[in-house]
């Protein structure tokens, strides 16, 4: 996924920035991120603001230029209406001139806003004056000459200029007499307009706050009027833009430029249409500052309660960061911090009021925590219990080891010391088999494969050796371990009751053979005799084989004794029943001392014909004996024989038949005259 990392790479590169700044930071950004659109609407407001009253102060200027032209126009108009009803008065023309002069003397004492009135002759040659002067020249050239030019009565006004006679700035203006009844070219009425009284017009169009208003003449680049009162009347500006402007719109408008001082100024104008052909304008101005002030302040004032209000939600947020954020987050690391130091009883200890998120949190690792501290508490109880377990182990003098499913220890107590001589460190990873001796080698294979079978073992011995070379026995037992597929086994040293075990058995075994032996012959006594018997007769059974028996007796043995006496009689016995024992040719038959000086031989798979031949050799054994027997037929010791067959004879069905079938065969030898094989045909 190649793309996906590099995506992150990227954004990740992009934000790295971010790295530093903790949660209250963060937090703070994002308040003040949020806070941008308000500032950006306090801001376009406030440009609507500035628009709005830059759009006001302009209209507020061009209107109060209108009616300020009307009220100047007014004032022309006046004039014009003044100079109309003058030019009617044809004495004019002819009136003498002291009369003339006291006229418009009067008529200038009740109108103070001409300085002085007067007519002229058509060539400029003042005629009568309001105040009393005569032949002069009229100052205005060039309105004496449109005023007396023009057909009808039409209104002139004149420009600038300082009059000859007032001395006084001012602006003239004239209207044709009446035709004359003699046909000579009327002169005209002329009044010079007083403009120190215009200028306290223009103050009040004016008005207060620092907003200025002045009369202008564009063609002539003159400013006639001004308020407040910067320039002369009547002054020359060159350079002063306003002139061009009010060109351009000769219909009036609103211009933004510097006034006569080089102060910003807005300007609004408008033609004095009274003034007729004049070409003056008013324009009436207002410092921008002053227009905007109310905006400018009220720009500070959403200003200053915008960086209020941020400074206040910045601290209302790092406040919040804390307890809602930094606080919760520095108990869960605390909490992280303690559990991973290995305090499990800690708890987070979260407000109810947090956020759930941070509760979930909380109780995730409080649960964590506490199911840590059970599984340390499990462990610690598991770790005391194998303590113990060793101890016990350790301390016993049973070897303990758990063998895995391989045939290999995988743990040996300590025992295994005084037990093997090996620590157990040695035994563990090896087979019980390499310890064992070799002749016991196939008893531990078999015990390997009860442990993979998972059989239980119960007192298996064998040998082992030691370290030290030393083989002794060992015991074990053992059985499958629940948890897991290995195998326990405990081994226990048995050396020295095996050794007395088998003590025993051999005593054991001397005891009985002599309980079957009898003392003086060697032979086997009555006891064992019987047992052989019956074992031999059951065996011949089973194998439909012969059995004989020889039952010996000493002849005249009684008189023996009584010639001999009884120890030689005990000598002799011994010396028959060596021969009786050399007759014995393999471990089957047996030789036994039947009672006093009677003697038997059990002859299995033997028969009749043998049997006899058998007797017969030992009867002669004993005569080739030469133990002196004054009183006997054979003047030596002599024996006499029974002899009994199984097979030869009928009826036989139990030892004690065969028995009596040689006693009586002994009989028969017996009466027959002694020292003699017999036996007993059925
Ligand atoms: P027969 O030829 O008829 O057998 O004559 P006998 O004298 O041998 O008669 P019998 O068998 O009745 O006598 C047995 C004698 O054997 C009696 C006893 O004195 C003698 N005897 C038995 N046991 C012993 C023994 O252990 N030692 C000695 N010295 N004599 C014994
Ligand atoms: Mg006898
Ligand atoms: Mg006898």
């Amino acid at each position: 996924m190649p793309f996906k990392g590099s995506a992150r790479h990227g954004s990740g590169s992009a934000m790295r920035f971010l790295r530093d700044f903790d949660v209250r930071v963060r937090l703070m950004i994002l308040i003040a991120t949020a806070m941008l659109p308000l500032i950006g609407l306090i801001a376009a407001g406030l440009t609507v603001s500035y628009s709005d009253a830059d759009v006001e102060a302009k209209r507020a200027m061009s209107n109060q230029a209108q009616l300020g032209a009307a009220r100047l126009s007014g004032i022309f108009e006046q004039a014009e209406g003044f100079l109309s009803a003058l030019r009617h008065m044809s004495q004019l023309n002819d009136i003498q001139q002291p009369a003339c002069d006291s006229l418009l003397a009067g008529l200038k004492a009740s109108r103070p806003q001409f300085h002085t009135i007067g007519v002229i002759s058509p060539d400029g040659v003042i005629q009568c004056h309001s105040k009393g002067i005569k032949g002069s020249v009229f100052g205005d050239r060039r309105l004496t000459q449109r005023a007396v030019a023009a057909r009808g009565p039409q209104f002139v006004v004149g420009d600038f200029m300082v009059g000859p006679i007032s001395g006084k700035p001012t602006v003239a203006v004239a209207m044709r007499l009446l035709p004359r009844a003699d046909g000579k070219p009327a002169g005209a009425v002329f009044a010079s307009l007083n403009l120190s009284l215009i200028e306290k017009d223009i103050e009040d169009i004016a008005g207060a706050n620092g907003r200025s208003a002045m009369i202008i003449q564009p063609r002539t680049s003159r400013i006639l009027v001004n308020w407040p009162h910067v320039t002369d009347f009547g002054a020359t500006v060159g350079n002063f833009p306003l002139l061009g402007e009010t060109l351009r719109q000769f219909e009036g408008g609103t211009f933004e430029t510097h006034d006569l001082l080089g102060h910003p100024q807005i300007y609004g104008f408008q033609p004095i249409d009274g003034a007729r052909t004049a070409g003056l304008v008013l324009a009436v101005g207002v410092a921008p500052e002053s227009v905007f002030a109310t905006v400018e302040w009220r720009m500070r004032w959403a200003l200053a309660m915008g960086a209020v209000v941020l400074v206040a939600a910045l601290c209302g947020a790092a406040f919040l960061a804390y307890w809602m954020q930094l606080r919760p987050i520095a108990l869960l690391s605390e909490s992280a911090r303690r559990i991973g130091a290995g305090d499990f009883g800690t708890r987070t200890g979260m407000h109810s009021w947090q956020a759930p998120e941070f509760r979930r949190l909380g109780s995730l690792l409080d649960a964590a925590a506490e199911a840590l501290g059970n599984a340390k508490a499990a462990e610690l109880a598991v770790a005391a219990s194998e303590r113990r377990f060793r101890l016990v182990a350790d301390n016993t003098a049973d070897m303990i080891s758990c063998i895995d499913p391989a045939g290999l220890r995988t743990l040996v107590t300590g025992a295994s010391r005084s037990l093997l001589g090996y620590a157990p460190e040695e035994l563990i990873g090896r087979s019980p088999v390499e310890i064992t001796l070799p002749e016991d080698r196939e008893v531990v294979e078999g015990v390997v494969r009860d442990i993979q079978a998972r059989r239980n073992i119960r007192g298996v011995r064998y040998r082992v050796r030691r370290r030290d070379g030393t083989a002794i026995w060992v015991e074990i037992s053992g059985q499958p371990m629940a948890d897991d597929n290995g195998f326990v086994l405990s081994m226990r040293d048995v050396d020295e009751r095996q050794r007395m075990e088998e003590e025993l058995a051999q005593t054991s075994r001397q005891l009985e053979r002599l309980a079957d032996t009898d003392e003086l012959t060697h032979l086997a006594n009555r006891r064992s005799f019987n047992r052989h018997l019956r074992q031999a007769f059951e065996r011949s059974g089973e194998s439909e084989g012969d059995l004989s028996l020889l039952l010996i007796d000493v002849d005249r043995f009684k008189a023996f004794n009584d010639r001999y006496g009884h120890p030689a009689g005990d000598r002799c016995l011994e010396a028959i029943a060596k021969a009786v024992g050399g007759s014995i040719r393999h471990g089957d038959e047996i030789g036994a001392r039947y009672g006093g000086e009677e003697m038997a031989v059990v002859l299995p798979a033997v028969p009749l014909a043998e049997a006899l031949a058998r007797g017969e050799a030992l009867r002669r054994a004993v005569l080739a004996l030469r133990i002196l027997h004054e009183d006997s037929e054979a003047g030596v010791v002599s024996i006499s024989i029974g002899v009994a067959s199984r097979r030869a004879f009928g009826g036989i069905a139990t030892s004690e038949d065969l028995l009596q079938r040689a006693d009586q065969a002994l009989y028969e030898a017996k009466s027959g005259g002694r020292n003699q094989v017999r036996t007993r045909a059925a």
